[in-house]
């Protein structure tokens, strides 16, 4: 492309969006939904419905300026154990719902940094959940490491407890970007925790990197992509920095003069994508990368990859059960959080016998038929408007307006269209969030809603 085009599609595909890790997104949460509703939503679930589990460790042993998570540095162990204890309680409260020994796919642990949690506390909440569930033969058992603090002992405990799969956080290697980032991790650093994983038997290996950081280059992220790749991560995650300083105060440290504009932060994506292909990754989705032969890669060749709160997974369960402060819990009938703080958190499951919910959203039948059109957009780069596996398709009649919003789309080379067939371009990869948005009637209702107000904007920007 060139930097005249960039600079025409940044004008007009520029904006906040959502990152559609589910639909309706987190905007349409509301208290309108609490504990009750979502009470009554576990206690319905057929039985024979397997289940994905998330837990959320929300501290870490030092901040990032540029994270957009909640965390905080809980430097008592005492503390980090009575939130182990608080995990406990809460999956005892969802499994008294749900029923014991459903089927798991997927168990993840994120945060924060979720190897804060003691030792001896990570086995204890494992102990119940081997308990109350059953896993699946070939399971994924994930966990979020540091590589900046591996707590000593805990790779081997990780395949000790049959973890098989970490996600690092590196983001960029460049020092004059760590440095403004407030976060410094050498190469050695990150090397030696995969190899002190690996050796203990945890083979998957997922790794995060970030453009659009202060003082990154063109040349700078495609190096740090270079020497990534020569450690062989079988996933890799690429995300633009979403600088919402608005919302997450660290992030009022960020020198903003130093990043990068949006068409170069375009370009920066542009280079991490050859590095990555020319390295033998293949491009998954909208941030995505994988070996041709990693499960994900598999997935998104067959049609059969899904994106939830985790981002993109091989996972189908249709219920996700998200326990810890500020988790977020999926099932058909609607989406729940927990509440945020940690404090809040702990006294709610103090002091009722009820879930520590804040908020939520009951999905309706619209919803489910857009949501899974959204979904096949962000995992297929494709979606056919006549296809059975839209719940409640109306066909493309149904959908006069968004096709007329495509055509912008296909003008600019972004989609094709083949009868009801949308299909997205490489040249429309980065904008899939922009094609996806087309068919976010939320979207459209909540910016209806504050017409007229100053917004402040929820979302980060889609370039
Ligand atoms: S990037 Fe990771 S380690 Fe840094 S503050 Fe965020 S969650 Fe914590």
């Amino acid at each position: 492309m060139s930097a005249d085009s960039v600079s025409d599609l940044v004008s007009r595909y520029g904006g906040n969006l959502p990152r559609y890790t589910s639909y309706p997104t987190a905007a349409s949460f509301s208290e309108a939904v609490g504990a009750q509703d979502v009470e009554n939503w576990l206690r319905t679930l057929p039985v024979d419905l397997p289940v994905s589990l998330y837990f959320h460790v929300p501290f870490c042993d030092e901040l990032c300026r540029f994270c957009g998570c909640t965390t905080s540095v809980m430097r008592h162990e005492d503390g980090r154990v009575a939130y182990g204890d608080l995990l406990r309680e809460e999956m005892r409260r969802v499994v008294a719902l749900t029923g014991e020994q459903r089927v798991v796919h997927h168990l993840q642990f994120g945060g924060g940094t979720p190897t804060t949690l003691p030792a001896a506390s990570l086995r204890q909440l494992m102990r119940a959940v081997r308990t109350f569930f059953r896993f699946a033969d070939h399971a994924e058992l994930a966990m979020e490491m540091d590589p900046r603090h591996v707590p000593q002992g805990y790779p081997a405990l990780l395949g000790d407890l049959g973890f098989n799969r970490i996600s690092l956080g590196v983001q960029d290697l460049d020092e004059k970007v760590q440095e403004a980032c407030g976060r410094h991790q050498s190469f050695a650093q990150t090397q030696s925790c995969i190899e002190q994983v690996r050796a203990a038997g945890v083979t998957g290996v997922n790794i995060d990197l970030i453009y659009g950081l202060p003082y990154q280059t063109v040349d700078s992220v495609g190096e740090t992509a270079r020497q990534i790749a020569s450690l062989r991560p079988d996933r890799l995650a690429v995300f633009g920095y979403a600088h919402i300083p608005w919302k997450q105060k660290r992030q009022k440290l960020i020198p903003e003069a130093a990043l990068p504009s949006s068409p170069e932060r375009l370009a920066q994506r542009a280079q991490i994508d050859a590095v990555l292909q020319a390295e033998g990754y293949q491009a998954i989705g909208l941030d995505h990368y994988a070996l041709p032969d990693d499960a994900l890669a598999k997935a998104a060749r067959a049609g059969t990859l899904h994106r939830n709160f985790q981002g993109y997974t091989t996972d189908s369960c249709p219920v996700l059960l998200g326990m810890g402060a500020s988790a977020i819990s999926m099932t058909p009938s609607g989406f729940a959080q927990n509440i945020p703080t940690v404090a809040s958190y702990a006294r709610s499951l103090a002091d009722s016998a009820e879930l520590p919910v804040m908020r939520g959203v009951a999905c309706t039948a619209d919803d489910r038929c857009r949501g899974a059109i959204i979904e096949r957009i962000m995992c297929d780069l494709a979606v056919d408007l006549s296809a059975n596996y839209i719940p409640g398709n109306p066909g493309p009649d149904g959908f006069a307006e968004e096709l007329a919003s495509l055509n912008r789309f296909e003008r600019d080379g972004l989609i094709t269209r083949d009868g009801s067939r949308i299909a997205v371009t490489e040249k429309g990869r980065p904008f899939l969030r922009n094609v996806a948005a087309v068919f976010d009637t939320r979207k459209k209702e909540l910016a209806a809603a504050s017409a007229g107000k100053t917004p402040t904007p929820r979302f980060s920007g889609a370039l």
